[in-house]
């Protein structure tokens, strides 16, 4: 029997990084047992604090990063999103915030828009 480890994405906003490293440092012990993918710049921050992670990049999000990993959940890939988004901030690729966490909703896969939730979600993946 082939056993599979299960796949979370992280992606962040630039105001949020600091966010999401804090995040990843506070769960790195949950998120070891996972392969995770990230956008550019969120997984090379996440990458440098916690360097034991098993973490892959794709684009950054405004050069289609987003879409990449919107592909993967569409593709079963990917089991779980926590995307920290800043809601102040004007985006170039406001369109793909939508459509990445439109699939989200459409594979129903656990998402978590904000550190809050993505505590609360990490809290559950003590199996
Ligand atoms: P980044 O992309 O991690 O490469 O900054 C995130 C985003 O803005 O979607």
């Amino acid at each position: 029997m082939k056993l599979v480890r299960r796949s979370l994405a992280l992606v962040a906003h630039d105001l949020k990084k600091d966010e999401m490293v804090s995040f990843a440092q506070a769960h790195r012990a949950i998120l070891v047992r996972y392969d995770l993918v990230a956008t550019g710049t969120t997984g090379g921050r996440v990458l440098a604090a916690c360097p034991e992670l098993s973490l892959t990049t794709v684009k950054s999000g405004p050069l289609g990063g987003d879409q990449q990993i919107g592909a993967l959940i569409a593709e079963g890939q990917v089991q779980g999103l926590f995307f920290f988004v800043d809601p102040l901030s004007p985006m170039p690729h406001d369109v793909d915030v939508k459509a990445l966490t439109r699939l989200a909703l459409v594979y129903d896969i656990p998402m978590a828009l904000n550190a809050a939730t993505a505590h609360m979600i990490v809290g559950q993946m003590l199996d």
